[in-house]
């Protein structure tokens, strides 16, 4: 399926040249200019409330609290501005999401109830459990990713991050996949208040199916998922074929994979994939997602990354000097997800972290080893397995 897939994007992004090349203008940032490379200014949208609020989440309990801990405890706090991030309001939420599911999210939030007969409709049940609050959580999340939108548009930061944030699975009108707010669509529409092309870039090992469908009907936001993309894998779709509709066909490109990848040859995908969508779309502000799910050791059992692949790719997108909103995602191994976007914070900052996990609050939760690297198991690559037929499957494309 890789080198499939390779094939048919950039023929599909041929395409895309063809229809939209003449379009393009050069935008350059003045701000960047003459910016030394060791001083990129960095928000960290941050407050205890924030934390405790996001921690209550049942899918990932206290997650927010172990990443913001080992961030702190290698005292990479002191490198970037901490800003308290708001409450989204209601009509915030509704850019996106519609009237009705934002009024039943608020009606069930109010005592928990999970027997609703109408949340069925809304999508909220088995995946995605009511529990009491979680309006406000939907609201914190989604206003912590607007803060970081809009610290971007003030230019108090180029580059702004939500560890907390990149529920990208949420639709208009229903939650999904343990997303109750699509507050990368959220941030997305902030930046578009200034920036005309924004760049959405998911590598969680699930498919960005909510942020995609957003946008699927126009050429201002392109969106680039890297998946598993498996019979019966959640949420299914993110086939080479998905390329966005209307006035957006050709602006979401899909790249499906296989169990197994390691960082050298996801890089390898990624940026073919990134150096075309860059030249061709040319981007004003970025939006990338940056799920964990990935990691060697996830519960998920999919991919076979460690922390220093997809901070290569982080690399590669940061080299562009872009406004640039860094979100979370998925990582249900909690410590490994703690380890990865710390070690990805550190790479923003170009901060060396020492491999020994500091002694902190959740320093036990890093045993047996207590190191900051993931190491890639022994699973095969089957992306790599089955080229032979890859090469096959080419000749009849
Ligand atoms: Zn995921």
């Amino acid at each position: 399926m890789y080198l499939v897939s390779i094939s048919i994007i950039f023929g599909l992004i041929k395409l895309l040249k063809n229809g939209f090349l003449h379009k393009f203008r050069v935008a350059r940032f003045p701000f960047y200019s003459n910016d030394s490379p060791s001083k990129r200014k960095v928000v960290y949208v941050y407050s205890p409330q924030y934390t405790e609020t996001c921690d209550s989440l049942s899918k990932v309990p206290n997650r927010a609290s172990m990443v913001h801990s080992l961030i702190e405890a290698y005292g990479l706090l002191q490198h970037m501005s901490v800003v308290k991030p708001r409450v989204a309001t209601s009509e915030e939420m509704a850019k996106f999401h519609t009237d009705a599911y934002l009024e039943h999210l608020h009606k069930i939030s109010q005592d928990g109830d999970n027997d609703d007969p109408q949340s069925g409709d809304f999508g909220l049940g088995y995946d995605c459990p009511v529990v009491e609050g979680i309006y406000d959580y939907a609201a914190a999340v989604g206003g912590a990713t607007l803060t970081a939108a809009q610290c971007l548009l003030d230019k108090r930061g180029e580059v702004a991050i939500n560890w907390a944030g990149g529920w990208h699975h949420a639709k208009k009108d229903e939650a999904s996949g343990f997303c109750y707010v699509n507050d990368a669509v959220l941030g997305i529409l902030k930046l578009r208040e200034k920036y005309e092309r924004v760049l959405y870039v998911d590598v969680d090992l699930h498919h960005g199916d909510g942020v995609e469908d957003a946008f699927s009907f126009t050429s201002k936001v392109m969106t680039v998922s890297l998946h598993k993309f498996s019979p019966g894998f959640f949420p299914g779709t993110g086939d080479l074929c998905d390329t966005g509709m209307g006035k957006g066909r050709w602006y979401a490109v899909n790249v499906p994979l296989d169990d197994g990848i390691k960082d050298d040859r996801y890089f390898h995908v990624f940026t073919s994939v990134m150096q075309e969508v860059q030249a061709l779309f040319n981007p004003e502000a970025v939006v990338m997602q940056l799920g964990a799910d990935t990691m060697a050791g996830d519960p998920m059992c999919s991919f076979n990354m460690t922390p220093v692949g997809v901070a290569q790719c982080l690399g590669h997108v940061l080299d562009w000097h872009l406004p640039t909103l860094l979100l979370g995602g998925g990582g249900y191994n909690l410590a490994n997800t703690a380890r990865c976007w710390t070690y990805l914070t550190g790479a923003v900052l170009r901060q060396t972290l020492a491999s020994e996990i500091p002694d902190h609050e959740f320093f036990t939760e890093y045993g047996p080893d207590y190191s900051l690297e993931i190491s890639p198991s022994c699973r095969p690559d089957r992306n790599e397995t089955k080229q032979l037929d890859k090469n096959n499957a080419i000749r009849h494309v």
